[in-house]
């Protein structure tokens, strides 16, 4: 066989319960948010190259070794989207939505970036997110956080998740923080790992997002962010903490949460899980007052999250198994026609109606079970010409004979 014909590596089939799950988790989210106002918005799955990778400074990992980047037949170069912000960001800007602030989108839909595939960690995933621009006070990091929290709290996963979050303050505070961590990793060079050396050249705040052991050793002394807050950043950090605590959220302060992404500054924040290994971040976010400026846009503060639908499907233990069909099971001579029928009107009554396509009364009933069914309605030439059909019900095994013209009344 053409070995072709199969998945690329990092990508999956999702089908049966596992899309159910997804189904599920995507469905409690879209119905959360809409409560807090956000409508859903679908950007293409590709965009120019520029609207990710935005300036030759960007040393996130995303933009620096996980990006599908191609040329099309056009010449121009194109990128499969690795998250969401940056799509959402340029429609904003390039259907002139900043008319009307604030602005409330949701999305969902598959992203991909170019990893080493294990468990949580895919090349095609899916992403479900919001994004709330123009609103610069913390009421709106208290309001996305909440609206975050709710969301796993409604996948029953509170219990499950903790609440991370930090402060990367304005840019005052984090040229300071920079500087201090600079100097104390400078100190400590000869212990780094090869990657960290390179981040401190390039964008030093990633060495503290490190998960190799001889980095965390270093990490676990390095300075503090919180002591290079200035008082507005602090403040500001405050009245998120303070918001949380009005709404009995309960967080984890983590001064090493820096988050990927260049571009976020005050609020960020993590929902985190010691259920799934190294995965354990579900659902990420922050807010990235520079980033519709720096794409082009005006001056407009945004905040927001992503969060892992695979992930959280692997999480839920919630039941999403199908409803239970009833199976129609044609035996006499002649009733297949009528069978149909009955299938037909059952679905249009909103039943779910299972029918074999072929098969003796015994194989169809055996079909029936394995297919769930809670009754098979079973439907006899002489019974028929009298009006009428057997309803058995497939657990307690009990049998009623039932007029065609009551069938529907009957099974409700
Ligand atoms: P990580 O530290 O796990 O690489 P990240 O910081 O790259 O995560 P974000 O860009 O913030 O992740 O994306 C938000 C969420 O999307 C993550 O918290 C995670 O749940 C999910 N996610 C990110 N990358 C992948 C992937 N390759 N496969 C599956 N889910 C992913
Ligand atoms: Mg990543």
């Amino acid at each position: 066989m053409n070995n072709k014909m199969q998945n690329v590596r990092g990508t999956y089939d999702l089908y049966g319960e596992a899309k159910r799950k997804a189904k599920k988790v995507v469905a409690e989210g879209s119905a959360t948010v809409e409560k807090y106002g956000f409508e859903e918005i679908e950007t293409p799955v590709f965009e120019f190259t520029e609207v990710f990778s935005r300036n030759l400074g960007d040393t996130s990992d995303i933009v620096t070794k996980e990006m599908y980047c191609f040329e099309d037949r056009g010449g121009e170069s194109l990128t499969l989207r690795p998250e969401g912000t940056a799509g959402v960001v340029r429609a904003f800007i390039s259907d002139g939505m900043q008319q009307n602030l604030p602005v409330k989108l949701y999305y969902a839909g598959p992203m991909f970036r170019y990893e080493r595939p294990q468990k949580g960690r895919q090349r095609q995933f899916t992403q479900f997110g919001v994004e709330l621009l123009g609103v610069e006070t913390p009421q709106a990091d208290i309001e996305v956080i909440a609206m975050a929290y709710e969301f796993i709290e409604k996948l029953g996963l509170a219990g499950t998740v903790t609440v991370e979050i930090n402060s990367l303050g304005d840019k005052q505070s984090r040229d300071a923080y920079r500087e201090k961590l600079v100097a104390y990793l400078k100190e400590n060079y000869d212990k780094l790992s090869a990657d960290s050396k390179e981040r401190l050249e390039k964008n030093p705040l990633r060495v503290l997002d490190s998960k190799e052991e001889c980095d965390k050793a270093v990490i676990s002394g390095a300075p503090l962010y919180r002591d290079s807050l200035n008082e507005a950043s602090k403040n500001f950090f405050n009245t998120v903490l303070a918001g949380l605590d009005w709404l009995g959220i309960k967080y984890r302060v983590n001064n090493l949460l820096v988050r990927g992404l260049d571009y976020y500054s005050h609020t960020v924040f993590e929902l985190t899980t010691d259920k799934l290994g190294a995965q354990g971040t579900v659902l990420a976010g922050g807010r990235y007052d520079g980033l519709v400026e720096q794409m082009g846009g005006g001056k407009v503060p945004g905040i927001g999250w992503a969060c892992g639908v695979e992930r959280l499907s692997m999480l839920l233990d919630a039941d999403v198994s199908l409803p239970r069909p009833i199976a129609v099971i044609p035996v006499g001579e002649d009733t297949g026609g009528k069978a149909l029928e009955i299938a037909y009107r059952l679905r249009r009554a909103g039943f779910h109606v299972d029918q074999a396509y072929g098969g003796n009364l015994k194989k169809r009933m055996i079909k029936a079970n394995k297919a769930n069914a809670s009754k098979a309605i079973i439907i006899g030439s002489d019974e028929l010409s009298a009006g009428n059909v057997t309803v058995k019900d497939l657990d307690s095994g009990e049998q009623r004979t039932i007029a065609l013209e009551d069938l529907i009344e009957g099974l409700k």
